[in-house]
Parts: C-alpha cells; structure tokens; sequence
C-alpha cells in the first residue's frame, strides 16, 4: 500500500471575512504553504487548534504501528478537527478555509470567531492531489453548511457537459452562496436553525428524479441525515457503492474526534 505523504505548518491568520453570517472565511499565512502546491482543493485537512488564551501549537505526533495521536501536555494541547482545503495563493504563502460559525460550543467553531490577525493554526494535509469524485454524466450533490467547501471545490471543477443536482442545507437565506459551476445544476437550498434537531434534507432528496443514466452522489452532512440518505439511495434506488459517496462531517452532539468512530461505522454499514 503506498504511504500517503502529508505535511504539517504553522500558519497565521492573515485575515478573516464572514462570507455569510454565519460562514468565516479564513486566511492563513505560512512561508511553507508552497508545501501544499499541489493538494487538491475540497481535500480535507486536519486543523490544531490551541488551546484558548494560548497563541502556540504543539502539534501531537502520530504513532505509525497503533495509528493514535501521541498529545503533548494537557495545557498546551491543540485539539484536532478535520476540515477542507478550500484554496491556495502561492505567491502570498496563504491558505484559506471557510468555517461554519456554529457559536462557541466548539474549539474549531470558536477559533475562528475570535480569530484576529496572527493568530496560529496548525494545518495537517496530504501534500499529492486525490481524486474528488469519478466522472459521470449526472451528480447528486447534498450537504449541509459544513460540506459547501467540498461541493464547491466540486462544482467548479464539473464540466459543461454534465447535469446535476445540488441539495444544501444552511441556517437561512442568509446564508445562501453563489456557488461557481460551468455544469448544468439544479440547485435546492434548505433552511435549518436548529441543525441539531429535524433535517428536512432526506425528504428533499426524496423529490429529485433520478434520471436513467451514469450518476454520481456526494453526500456530506449531519450524521443522521447521511444514514438516512445512504439508507434511501442504496436500498430504495439500488445506488452501488462506487455511485455513492456519502459520509457524516459531524454528529449532533458529539465533538469532531469523538464521534470519528461512529461515523466510519455508519460509512461502511451497507458498504
Ligand atoms: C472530511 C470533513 C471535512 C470538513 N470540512 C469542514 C469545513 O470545511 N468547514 C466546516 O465548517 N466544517 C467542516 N467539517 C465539519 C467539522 O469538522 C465539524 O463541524 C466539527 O465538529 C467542528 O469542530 P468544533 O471544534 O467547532 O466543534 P466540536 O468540538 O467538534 O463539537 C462541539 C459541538 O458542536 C456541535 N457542532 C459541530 N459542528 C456543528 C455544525 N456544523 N453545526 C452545528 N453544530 C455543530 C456538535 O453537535 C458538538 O456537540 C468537516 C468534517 C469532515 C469529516
């Protein structure tokens, strides 16, 4: 099996906009963000952030044989959430990522919110490209504000030529973006609030036709919503498991890494 090469930087905020309300884009600056070059844009990274009130990451280091984390001292600990790479200027050594501002009850959703310029990330990514999705002639695209980097990153790279679907789910039409696409997409937006309560994305989904031909799906969202959907294209549509990507970004209730386990679990049920 070949090694997957990542990378690891400091980088510092160089500045932040609220695209929408409650969206903040991000820009991080590093001189080693050449490192980056050629990492695909929608690729996920994993972020460390420190600790509140210190200004330092203390990256933990991956054991090879177990594959756990190895923290430094509580204190100084960052925690780790995963993220998408949503762009690269080279030419200024900056990185930008956009987070979903869910308040204060998250140390990545927090970071950002009091993010000013200088404050450090740690950023960790695969240094080669990845493929974001196969080719088809029709895509299903569904997500919440949480998956809009990776259905973004996609739509402005599909073709003239294809067809789609693009279901997303944001708190209100506040939050509605222009997503850039040469493809002919269809787009839905959902509203939600309360995003730890009842999604209405399954049965949005529910209403799409489906047309007769090679199709693609990308499903990121809340944990239960992603069940729900893989459930209903899998077994109620016959989706196989190379049409489908659908994968839960976060769970209700639960932090980013502790809920990691439950939600490669779900990915693999009726693979
Ligand atoms: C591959 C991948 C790529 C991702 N890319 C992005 C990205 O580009 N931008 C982005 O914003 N998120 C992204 N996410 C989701 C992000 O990792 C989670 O939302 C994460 O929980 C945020 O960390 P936190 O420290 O703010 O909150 P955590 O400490 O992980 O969670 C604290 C609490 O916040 C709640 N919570 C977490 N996320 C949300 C949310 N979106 N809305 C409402 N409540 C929430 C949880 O219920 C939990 O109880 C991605 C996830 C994956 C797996």
């Amino acid at each position: 099996m070949t090694k997957i090469q990542t990378g690891q930087i400091i980088a510092e905020v160089a500045r932040k906009e609220y695209i929408t309300e409650h969206y903040i884009r991000v820009y991080l600056y590093s001189p080693d963000v050449h490192l980056f070059k050629d990492a695909t844009i929608g690729d996920n990274n994993k972020i460390a952030v420190p600790p509140k009130g210190l200004n330092e990451i203390h990256f933990p280091s991956l054991d090879q044989e177990t594959h756990q984390w190895i923290y430094p001292a509580k204190e100084v600990a960052p925690s780790i959430r995963t993220y998408t790479h949503r762009g690269i200027n080279v030419e200024k050594n900056e990185i930008f990522i956009d987070f979903v501002d869910h308040g204060d009850g998250g140390p990545a959703s927090r970071w950002a919110r009091e993010a000013e310029v200088g404050s450090k990330l740690g950023v960790m990514m695969r240094l080669g490209s990845k493929e974001l999705c196969p080719q088809a002639d029709w895509y299903l695209l569904v997500g919440d504000g949480t998956a809009i980097p990776v259905l973004g990153a996609i739509l402005e790279t599909l073709p003239e030529t294809v067809k789609g679907v693009c279901i997303l789910e944001v708190h209100g039409k506040e939050d509605e973006q222009i997503l850039k696409t040469n493809a002919d997409i269809t787009f839905i937006w959902v509203y939600n609030s309360e995003p730890h309560g009842k999604s209405d994305l399954t049965q949005v989904v529910k209403t799409v036709e489906i047309p007769e031909t090679s199709k693609f799906g990308y499903v990121a969202t809340e944990f239960l919503s992603v069940k729900e959907i893989r459930s209903y294209l899998r077994k109620e549509k016959n989706w196989t498991q190379q049409e489908l990507y659908a994968y839960s970004y976060w769970k209700a209730g639960v932090a980013e890494n502790e809920s990691q386990a439950d939600r490669q679990k779900e990915k693999n049920a009726i693979e």
